[in-house]
């Protein structure tokens, strides 16, 4: 094979390639495993990898990134001389600069009593190291991890809105789907296999979650994040990572049964099931507390019991309702008890997309009206002691409210609105707005949304009646 370097156009001289496969190529994948097979058979088949129950784990390899497991140092020498050999054998070196050490014990034994060669070179001990992607860390700590996180969160998701997607032009509803495919996945990479998450970095990791949506929906900084993420229909970012543990356990079960992956994760449910240590750590002990969270404990029960697994979309329709539910539950919780929230709840009552932000979607004209909006329901709230209004000098407790029930000023608008509420059928449904008490109309007005049951049409034209006159009327008001 020969190949050579193209830049601007131009071509280097030709070279032969005498070995290596062509990046991206079909093919590659399949004869970089022939090439590569019968080292991983041979690192398999020595006695010096590491054991799980009666299993060998002596290897994991992603492509070209070899990782080697040992539990004593002349187990790992013997390992390392194994790929040394191989590699010499058929012509090919392992970077000695890439390569690195990772020693998990307890600070005790530290110090590893002989250094590990690799073609005679020492190959460094590091604390932590990356593998596929993943840092490690041989003392067990992901803060590095976690603030490596959020800092390609923020970064990625600005980056994002600087090319163009940004609030002002696209509905955050857009904008919020572009950033969870675009920036979530690289910033969580792997986070199926982050354990035992401390209150500490699940803070940062939420802070940075919350930021992103104040910014996605333009409301200011200081917004209670409750209110902020609840108008998009986010999540906690807890619940992210959650389900993408959930997803991965699915994966692992749906698994053919002799594969690898499949039997450590039985070996350590059943580990962990039986109690075998005193204290368990990694996937399997985080995803039994996660399937307790969120009730689905009974599957993974089912699961060691008769081997029996829902299938990829059956489970992920779970996984989803479930999380959604249970963080439902504890969001209302939360915002029942808080006196910030008092109109707040009213308006909105799950954690769903405003109305306002589902309307501008499809009508793109009342994008401004839904921002608008949104930004009224994260700020209303009741005086302590009434205002006096200077355009029709009664006194009020909220601005809202007195500008769409009572205010002088406004009755013109204020008929105008009425006569588009009126023309909405039935003509019951008007009768039912005028008997609300003047701050659940507010609320429901705000909401863009009401209970009462409206055919499609006919609730689409009140949420926009809502839109069009609740910012017409607010404008009118600060503005004259
Ligand atoms: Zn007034």
């Amino acid at each position: 094979m020969r190949s050579c370097v193209q830049f601007k156009g131009k071509c280097s001289k030709w070279f032969n390639l005498k070995r290596g496969v062509r990046q991206g190529g079909v093919l590659s994948a399949v004869f970089y495993l022939v090439f590569i097979n019968d080292l991983l058979r041979q690192l398999d088949e020595s006695p010096y990898g590491s054991m799980l129950f009666n299993l060998r784990v002596s290897s994991t390899v992603q492509a070209d990134d070899i990782a080697l497991i040992s539990t004593t140092s002349k187990g790992m020498k013997t390992l390392i001389d194994i790929c040394q050999t191989y590699s010499e054998n058929w012509g090919f070196r392992f970077s000695s600069a890439k390569s690195e050490v990772l020693k998990f014990c307890s600070s005790k034994c530290a110090i590893i009593s002989q250094s590990l060669k690799l073609y005679g070179a020492d190959i460094p001990v590091v604390t932590s190291t990356k593998h596929v992607g993943i840092i490690l860390n041989a003392e067990c700590k992901s803060m590095s991890r976690t603030l490596n996180a959020c800092r390609i969160l923020r970064a990625t998701a600005l980056s994002v809105m600087k090319s163009g997607i940004h609030p002002s032009f696209l509905n955050p509803l857009t904008c919020s789907k572009i950033v969870f495919q675009m920036c979530y996945p690289k910033a969580m990479f792997a986070c199926e296999l982050w354990y035992g998450l401390s209150n500490t970095e699940l803070t940062m990791l939420e802070r940075s979650h919350k930021y992103i949506c104040k910014i996605i929906q333009g409301l200011p900084a200081r917004t209670r994040s409750d209110k902020c993420t609840s108008l998009l229909g986010w999540l906690p970012v807890e619940c992210y990572i959650d389900k993408c543990k959930l997803q991965f356990f699915g994966r692992l079960c749906r698994m053919d049964n002799n594969l690898l992956p499949k039997r450590i994760l039985l070996l350590r449910l059943l580990e962990f099931r039986n109690k075998c240590v005193k204290k368990q750590d990694g996937f399997v002990p985080d995803l039994i507390r996660i399937a307790v969270k969120y009730d689905l404990i009974n599957f993974v029960e089912d699961f060691v019991k008769s081997g029996s697994f829902p299938s990829k979309a059956v489970w992920n329709r779970y996984i989803s309702t479930s999380i959604a539910n249970s963080e439902n539950n504890r969001w209302q919780q939360r915002i029942s008890v808080d006196s910030d929230f008092e109109i707040f709840r009213k308006i909105h009552k799950h954690i769903v997309p405003h109305r306002a932000w589902v309307i501008a979607k499809t009508n793109p004209n009342f994008r401004e009206g839904a921002k608008y909006i949104v930004d009224l329901c994260s700020v209303i709230r009741t005086e302590e002691s009434p205002l006096l209004c200077d355009k029709c000098g009664q006194f009020f407790y909220n601005v809202i409210e007195h500008i769409m029930c009572m205010c002088d000023r406004l009755s013109d608008l204020r008929a105008k609105l009425w006569e588009d509420l009126i023309s909405i059928n039935p003509i019951v449904f008007s009768v039912y707005l005028d008997n609300l008490t003047s701050s659940t109309f507010t609320a429901t007005l705000l909401s863009c949304y009401t209970e009462y049951d409206l055919d499609n049409d006919n609730s689409i034209y009140f949420s926009k009646t809502c839109i069009t006159h609740v910012q017409r009327m607010c404008s009118v008001f600060y503005n004259s």
